[in-house]
């Protein structure tokens, strides 16, 4: 990351590329435990969350990735009840989860409580939802807790973290997704934010891919969508599903659903799961 004249820069060092926001001024500055988190106001983009130096979030653009991180894998499960979130201390993720009546339950399990009560103050839009009753916001490490979670005690997984490296590293891993497999129910799913199809898909999609089928899982899929404030302005969500093929969808209750969105529809649902070809040769190698 450099700042350079008011401008945020995230340089992609794999790809070559970098991506820059025009900054008003920094709202906070803080080295937590676990990582640094910046807050920034930008002149367009609303406010700007870093870790380590990396966009997690702006005001402007978060609304994609939320609800394509929620809606396409709730309405691919034929009953989602029980609900987790590993990561996501934004609470963008939980706000859109808790979208759906049917959802009874959703655990947040962020290892970094700095990062959720940092939201509630420069992003709270995203955190209007964090009193639902159903709700409830764990702070540890994601890894350990579905490691000591009950066999068949959730219905979706949804893994919403940083980058894999630090301490997400472990959530990018066949073990990690093995105690997944153990702790989903029948029909069970797991989501998770897979890095950018241009310039991932041999270093984490593929792999990804290879470590969830080699854990158990059935059958993945890969779904793209725009994600302007990401490495190369397009990002995917990979899901694997237990023991069904990923591509069920609950048609009827998606086409009515009962809560607006801005991005995600049951046209869009079908849309990013279509392959692009190279996507799909790499998958298949
Ligand atoms: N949308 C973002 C992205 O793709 O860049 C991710 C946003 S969310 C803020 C990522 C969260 O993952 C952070 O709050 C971080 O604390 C959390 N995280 C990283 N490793 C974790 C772990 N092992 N267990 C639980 N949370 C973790």
């Amino acid at each position: 990351m450099t700042l350079d004249q008011n401008w945020f820069t995230e340089r992609c060092k794999e790809a070559g590329s970098a991506f820059s926001l025009q900054i008003k001024r920094k709202l906070h500055d803080e080295q937590t435990p676990f990582q640094h988190i910046e807050i920034y106001e930008t002149e367009k983009f609303g406010n700007l969350m870093t870790i380590d130096g990396f966009v997690m979030l702006t005001t402007r653009d978060n609304f994609v990735y939320h609800e394509m991180m929620s809606h396409p894998v709730l309405y691919s499960h034929p009953r989602p009840r029980r609900v987790v979130i590993i990561g996501g201390g934004d609470c963008g993720t939980l706000r859109e989860v808790l979208k759906h009546p049917e959802v009874e339950s959703v655990v947040q399990v962020d290892i970094d409580e700095r990062v959720t009560r940092l939201s509630e103050q420069y992003f709270p839009e995203l955190c209007e939802s964090n009193a639902d009753p159903r709700a409830e916001l764990r702070f540890g490490d994601g890894i350990q807790w579905v490691k000591d979670a009950e066999p068949g005690s959730v219905d979706v997984i949804i893994v919403d973290s940083t980058d894999p490296i630090g301490p997400a590293e472990g959530l990018f891993s066949g073990p990690f997704y093995k105690d997944c497999l153990r702790v989903l129910g029948s029909d069970g799913l797991l989501g998770q934010q897979s890095e950018s199809p241009l310039y991932h898909t041999q270093s984490i999609i593929r792999p990804m891919h290879d470590e969830m089928r080699k854990a158990g899982f059935l059958d993945t899929l890969t779904l793209h969508f725009p994600q302007a404030s990401y490495p190369s302005g397009w990002w995917t969500a990979t899901i694997a599903a237990k023991d069904m093929p990923v591509t069920f969808l609950r048609e009827e209750a998606c086409e009515n659903k009962p809560f607006a969105t801005q991005y995600y529809n049951d046209a869009i649902h079908r849309a990013c799961a279509a392959t692009p070809e190279f996507l799909r040769r790499a998958l298949l190698d």
